[in-house]
């Protein structure tokens, strides 16, 4: 079977692109308003999708390449063209809008490799070493992407190689999606009565990406029209339902099924899962595999402070936001000051009586003027209008954050601003937002004496910044406290200081326990062993997918896979779900049943990713952060950028691994 032809039996149209559009709109509009038009645009951007759309590299010469100027808070307009190339490049972009309208282009065709090669490296900067992972992302012809090269039907055994795939978020749709066009028989359980993981269950006032909206999506579902520049939860939620919706899996997914545990049968050679669905009735079915796309941070975090359970009023975490709780009027304490705090914090603060913010450590905040932002008229055009420009500005988020913000928080030998800061470059970031600070905080010495963190920028995520935070915190009904949580009393949180801060609500923002990779679940692999026992509280895996003694288990997005200054998770999660395939197929091309990853190459790749993450801001000793388990070694992110992760996972290595039988 043709690639096509599987492409089209999982219900997937011939571009490998869910959100696909053959033509755009004529282009009719003025010479005045084209300019308005190109006044706006990101040029390069632009610029290679009108080289792309009218066939005609002339758009590329290569005295307007961007220089790709490192973005040390946030990107860098037009990769760091300067005055004069910006005002030739809208130049020839004015030229190129003018003849799409004239020539009534609305279509391209299949991007030759030698003109796709030419239209990245002018993106790029003439980084080749770019160009095969760009390849995955920017799907503009049915040859492209990462649709597997093969079909289950093609390979005696495969029709009986059944796999099950745990969980219906960002990481088990994707390996649904790739799945169902490999032809394998799969079965899809998903815990919730909805897709979408994270994304349904957060759902509390102000949740919204706080990274750029293009740079959050599937390369196989490239939706163009997003209305916000960081997308709002709904927003994300929703687009994951069509995904689902488009690619023909909703029907799969087993909603409010939950794995319960797993073991692996010798004699059978597969695995034993055990599954309960909505009757409470436990089943247990044998299935050749297993893909993991449970999240990292879905178990919430509440401390176990002392009296809580006698507190009579409103406790909830973050993520089971209760809306019908009503918090107009209400006396609200927050405790915890990181990314959903950073949220809940402003979005309610001119609603309730009175807030208390229970901070611990000061989050950094990374100016972002348009971060409750729209896309813009002028952006929705480009889109509307030019041929593929949505695919074009996507990737160009992606090339841009191949290397994003990491120069900013990587250590630099013999620096001695520890523990503030870990190089001059990190440093001088410091001093720059903290003078933002000062600049918010002027008016209110109390506040500013405790907004300035004590570690380096980059040990902990990094926050959006358009003003909201500060001007929640100065509300005249906004008290911080940095004394901690004494305890609680039925009315009130004590504070370290003795202070009884009476409340009606609390709001547990105190994150998750991301360390704890399937928590709950046992997973008894080769010889009886147990996954949890195993790691002993230190979640490894061979690229962050594999475990040795754990034959056809595979994590899609285990442990060290998450980026925080660089990357696409996206990316990060699609292959992984990728390398797990290519293992089923060497698996299944070898005749054998399954494949095991070696002790030694899981220690090797340990080494290699601790030796990164010992070099950045979260690595260090002095630092506390949910990035570390309980043993300070960091497990939650990928230290390198995404093209390693490209070399290492692009194929199966032979001398990694044993094949069973
Ligand atoms: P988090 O970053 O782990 O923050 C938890 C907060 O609670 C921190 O301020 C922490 O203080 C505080 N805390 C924890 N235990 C405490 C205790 N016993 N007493 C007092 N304070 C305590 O959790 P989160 O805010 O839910 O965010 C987790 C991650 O989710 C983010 O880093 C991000 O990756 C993701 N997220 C993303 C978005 C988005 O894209 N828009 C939004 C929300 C979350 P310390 O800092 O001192 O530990």
């Amino acid at each position: 079977m043709s690639r096509e032809d599987a492409a089209s039996r999982a219900g997937v149209q011939e571009v490998d692109d869910l959100f696909w559009q053959s033509s755009s709109e004529p282009v009719v509009e003025s010479d005045e308003e084209l300019e308005r038009i190109v006044r706006d645009a990101e040029l390069p951007v632009l610029l290679v999708a009108l080289a792309a759309a009218l066939d005609d590299t002339s758009f590329l010469d290569p005295s307007l390449r961007p220089p790709l100027t490192p973005m040390d808070t946030a990107p860098v307009p037009h990769g760091g063209m300067d005055e004069e190339q910006q005002r030739r490049a809208r130049e020839v972009a004015l030229a190129g809008l003018r003849r799409l309208r004239e020539t009534g282009t609305t279509r391209i065709g299949g991007l030759p490799a030698d003109r796709r090669r030419e239209l990245l490296g002018f993106l790029s900067g003439g980084r080749e070493e770019w160009f095969d992972m760009l390849g995955h992302e920017l799907v503009l012809t049915p040859e492209d992407g990462a649709r597997p090269g093969w079909s289950a039907d093609e390979i005696p055994g495969a029709e009986d190689f059944t796999v099950l795939i745990v969980g219906a978020g960002v990481g088990g749709i994707a390996a649904a999606y790739r799945y169902a066009q490999a032809g394998l028989p799969y079965t899809h359980i998903e815990q919730g009565s909805v897709v979408g993981g994270t994304w349904a269950k957060n759902t509390y006032p102000g949740v919204r990406l706080d990274t750029p909206t293009f740079g959050y999506s599937y390369s196989f579902a490239q939706r163009g029209d997003w209305p916000h520049q960081f997308a709002e939860g709904r927003e994300i939620a929703e687009y994951l339902e069509e995904v689902v919706d488009r690619a023909g899996l909703r029907e799969r997914v087993e909603f409010r099924t939950s794995l319960v545990r797993l073991r692996w049968d010798e004699d059978a050679c597969a695995w034993a899962a055990t599954t309960v669905g909505p009757d409470g009735v436990e089943q247990e079915r044998m299935f050749s595999a297993v893909v993991s796309g449970l999240g990292l941070l879905d178990r919430p975090n509440i401390p176990d402070f002392p009296g809580a359970d006698t507190f009579i009023g409103v406790a909830m975490h973050s993520q089971e936001w209760d809306h019908d709780v009503d918090v107009r009027g209400k006396r609200v304490a927050v405790i915890g000051t990181g990314a959903s705090a950073y949220q809940i914090v402003p979005a309610i603060a001119d609603d309730v009586a009175s807030l208390t913010v229970f901070q611990r450590s000061a989050p950094w905040m990374l100016p972002a003027p348009n971060y409750h932002h729209e896309v813009g008229d002028s952006f929705s055009w480009l889109v509307r209008k030019v041929p593929h420009f949505a695919q074009w500005f996507r990737l160009w988020v992606i090339l841009t954050g191949i290397e994003g913000r990491a120069h900013t928080v990587t250590m630099e030998d013999d620096w001695d601003g520890a523990p503030l800061s870990i190089s001059r470059k990190n440093h001088e970031l410091r001093e720059y937002l903290a003078g933002r600070i000062r600049d918010q905080l002027a008016s209110r010495p109390d506040l500013l004496e405790i907004a300035i963190p004590e570690y380096p920028p980059g040990a902990k995520r990094m926050l959006r910044d358009n003003g909201v935070w500060a001007r929640a915190l100065l509300a005249d009904t906004t008290t911080v406290v940095t004394s901690g949580v004494d305890h609680f009393t039925p009315t009130a949180i004590v504070d370290g200081e003795g202070i009884a801060h009476e409340v009606d609500i609390v709001v547990y923002a105190t994150g998750f326990r991301p360390s704890e990779f399937l928590e709950g679940i046992p997973v008894v692999g080769r010889g009886g062993v147990e996954l949890h026992d195993f790691w002993a509280g230190n979640a490894r895996a061979y690229n962050g997918i594999t475990v040795p003694g754990f034959p056809n288990f595979f994590l899609v997005y285990g442990p060290n896979v998450g980026g925080v200054v660089a990357g696409s998770l996206h990316f990060m999660l699609e292959r992984a779900v990728e390398f797990s395939l290519t293992s089923i197929r060497e698996v299944l091309e070898r005749g054998k049943r399954a494949i095991d990853v070696r002790r030694e190459a899981l220690d090797r790749f340990v080494d290699y990713v601790d030796a990164g993450n010992r070099r950045m801001a979260w690595g260090q000793p002095y630092v506390r952060t949910w990035y570390q388990n309980a043993q300070g070694r960091v497990t939650a992110i990928w230290p390198y950028t995404n093209i390693e992760y490209w070399n290492l996972t692009e194929q199966v290595v032979p001398d990694d691994h044993e094949f069973l039988p």
